[in-house]
């Protein structure tokens, strides 16, 4: 690691797995990205509370393997006592670090919201209201722009909105096109937000499964990746060899210009990441 890389932020995202077979991958890949020295990991939570106990049971299990651990924490659909619950039992873990979110509206529930708390600035305010400085908050941004955003001008009012309630720092949605990251970061200092925005790194290793939900959040696939990944039909293998090349050069770029670190959505598996780690020599 050089001077520059060592003050560059790597995190790793998990979510909770729903088996125990699950939970035995789970715990075999951390141990092994955990030998990459990662500032933290992170662990999903479902919107309106759907994954709770998992994630706690994920959040618990990393704590007693004192990894540090940032829990997600989405507020659509919860009240504020049930969120400050959650926080004071991550309190009490030593845990001071966590990434606040809205979370996603079950589909049929129109877009008015179903909780005291509809947008993640409210919950970053509930935070530092009843927690002052105590945790370092990640939101998330949107490069490509979030997908019920009027204009990404508001969509950026939005963002920072976010910074002004007091997030620390913020994780991006995943992308394939670095100039949407730089023109991003170009635009918050435009708007004096000051925090660093780290791009979020989606592995690729199924095309029809990274198409869908690219289609669902709002990312791009730039049509040749698309064409190519296309083009290889069932042939995982060649997916895979041809993700790594696409992906660690995204992450190449990245680096170079200036990001100040990498989240991977490691969707749970250790290979493709420490493979792009090696391709970036971290
Ligand atoms: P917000 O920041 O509230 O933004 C949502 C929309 O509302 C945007 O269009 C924004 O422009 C608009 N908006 C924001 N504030 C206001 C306001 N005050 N007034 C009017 N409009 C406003 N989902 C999960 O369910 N669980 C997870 O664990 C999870 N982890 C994630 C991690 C990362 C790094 C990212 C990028 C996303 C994650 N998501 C997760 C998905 C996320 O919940 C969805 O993208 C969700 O639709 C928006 O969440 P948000 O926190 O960005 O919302």
């Amino acid at each position: 690691m050089n001077e520059q890389t060592k003050q560059q932020i790597f995190s790793f995202e998990l979510f909770p797995p729903k088996t125990e077979k699950g939970m035995e991958n789970l715990k075999t890949n951390v141990q092994q990205l955990q030998e990459l020295n990662p500032a933290f990991f992170s662990v999903t939570y479902g919107a309106g509370g759907s994954t709770q106990q998992r994630t706690f049971d994920t959040v618990d299990w990393l704590v007693e393997q004192r990894i540090d651990t940032a829990p997600h924490l989405s507020c659509i659909g919860a009240d504020e006592d049930e969120i400050l619950e959650i926080l004071a039992r991550y309190k009490a873990q030593g845990i001071n670090r966590l990434v606040a979110l809205r979370g996603d509206l079950p589909s049929g529930t129109g877009l008015g919201g179903l909780g005291e708390l509809n947008h993640a600035n409210q919950l970053v305010s509930l935070i530092r209201q009843q927690f002052g400085d105590y945790f370092h908050i990640e939101v998330a941004a949107y490069p490509e722009f979030h997908p019920q955003a009027a204009t990404p001008q508001q969509d950026l009012q939005n963002f920072k909105r976010k910074v002004e309630a007091g997030a620390s720092s913020a994780i991006t949605q995943y992308f394939y096109n670095a100039d949407a990251y730089f023109r991003f970061i170009d635009e918050c200092q435009r708007l004096a937000i000051e925090i660093p925005i780290v791009p979020g790194i989606m592995p690729i290793t199924n095309f029809a499964q990274l198409a869908r939900f690219s289609d669902s959040c709002g990312t791009e696939i730039p049509r040749w990746l698309r064409k190519r990944l296309e083009s290889y039909g069932d042939d995982l293998d060649s997916i895979r060899n041809y993700g790594i090349e696409v992906v660690s050069d995204l992450c190449q770029r990245l680096l170079a210009g200036g990001a100040p670190g990498l989240h991977f959505y490691t969707m749970n598996r250790s290979a493709q990441c420490q493979q792009i780690w090696q391709a970036l020599g971290l």
